[in-house]
């Protein structure tokens, strides 16, 4: 009968809104289809999705309580059932109207119309696009009238024949020229095409067949997406008029902006700075990364300034395969600008066992071994 919803979450009936949350995120990252390409992982990832679409929803929790299952209505619109649900016919309607004869030009056009696409954006952290995210966006679109379910006509009453075109949609005009008599035809103003009028119309949408409505929609964004990529919801965007098959919903990705790594493409940036003396004796720092945790970055010994260390594999995941970027740490050498006394002689001992080191003009095709970092790294490796 009803589903076990907080069982699939492996979260108690009690369970807070934000234990729920993190159950999910762990199980979503485990059985992700772009992590995990199993066949059984896309299918626990459904009903993951699913549990936890009924289980953040306070309405639909509460149903759950009492012993119902909020989805079993639903049929597949679960977690990424997104084909035109809830517009069953419709296409038949459209098809009737429109039979194959797209493009002739006579004829009433019908008052049945495909909808428009529409698009929203989504704002997504560069986790979330690392990751991917299944997410709840408010839509606000034309969506099928219920009182009427798109016919736009009031109880049982019918749309009628036009009485100013005769349900042909165009009007003849017979105009007089230098030619002749030239006969022109234009859009029927009465019925705007549609060859046939309601006279008693719905009081919901008032002919429209459809209504404006904000609704909530989920929206699963695979791992890897990227600023101003679109995401195809189909049938999910505006319903035509008349009723007519709705238009697809495109959600276009924001990616903000991340404090530590900037993103090229599937390659990941970020800067490290490296004192002077760590650059040149060497040292490993770490790097808490988006989804590999702490990593260590290793500062070779001699590392110049604007150096790079490449960590294969640590950077974006590719879309649709598993596949990943790299991560660039670009080294930032630090020299010293305030010294202390001791420090100060420290360094001037250095300076004084090293007279292989001076200040030189740089002479063009010698710049590869002029720096003074090789020259300190020479120092420090011959000893
Ligand atoms: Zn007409
Ligand atoms: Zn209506």
């Amino acid at each position: 009968m009803a589903r076990d919803y907080y069982g699939t979450l492996g979260v108690s009936k009690d369970a807070t809104d934000q234990e729920i949350k993190r159950a999910y995120r762990k199980l979503a990252r485990e059985h992700h289809p772009d992590v995990n390409p199993d066949e059984s992982a896309q299918v626990r990832f459904q009903e993951i999705s699913a549990a936890y679409e009924v289980l953040s929803d306070p309405e639909k929790r509460r149903i759950v309580d009492m012993g119902g299952d909020p989805l079993a209505s639903a049929g597949s619109a679960g977690a990424g059932g997104f084909t035109g649900a809830g517009f069953g016919g419709l296409g038949d309607v459209f098809e009737a109207f429109f039979g194959g004869s797209a493009g002739g030009g006579r004829g009433p056009r019908g008052r049945v119309q495909p909808g428009a696409d529409s698009l929203l954006r989504t704002r997504l952290t560069l986790d979330e696009c690392a990751t991917g995210i299944t997410k709840s966006v408010t839509v606000d679109t034309a969506i099928l009238c219920d009182a009427c379910t798109g016919s736009g006509t009031h109880g049982d009453s019918k749309p009628v024949r036009c009485a100013t075109c005769g349900g042909a949609g165009e009007v003849q005009s017979v105009q007089r020229s230098f030619l002749g008599q030239v006969m022109t035809s234009r859009p029927c103003p009465t019925c705007r095409g549609a060859g046939e009028t309601i006279p008693d119309p719905c009081r919901k949408c008032g002919g429209d067949g459809r209504v404006r409505a904000r609704r909530e929609i989920t929206v699963k964004v695979p791992a890897g997406v990227g600023n101003g990529m679109r995401i195809r919801l189909a049938g999910q965007g505006e319903v035509g008029p008349g009723g007519g098959p709705a238009g697809d919903l495109y959600v276009e990705v924001i990616e903000q902006q991340h404090d530590v790594f900037v993103r090229d493409g599937d390659d990941l940036h970020c800067t490290i700075r490296v004192p002077m003396v760590d650059a040149a004796l060497g040292t490993s720092v770490t790097l808490e990364t988006i989804l590999d945790g702490a990593v260590e970055v290793t500062v070779d010994s001699g590392t110049q300034p604007g150096s790079v260390a490449v960590l294969r594999g640590h950077g974006m995941p590719k879309l649709r395969s598993s596949a990943r970027g790299d991560l660039h740490a670009h080294l930032e050498v630090v020299v010293p600008s305030r010294l202390d006394h001791k420090q100060t002689k420290l360094l001037e001992d250095y300076r004084r066992s090293n007279d292989r080191e001076r200040v030189e003009v740089v002479t063009n095709g010698s710049q590869n071994s002029s720096g003074l970092f090789s020259r300190l790294r020479d120092a420090f490796s011959a000893r």
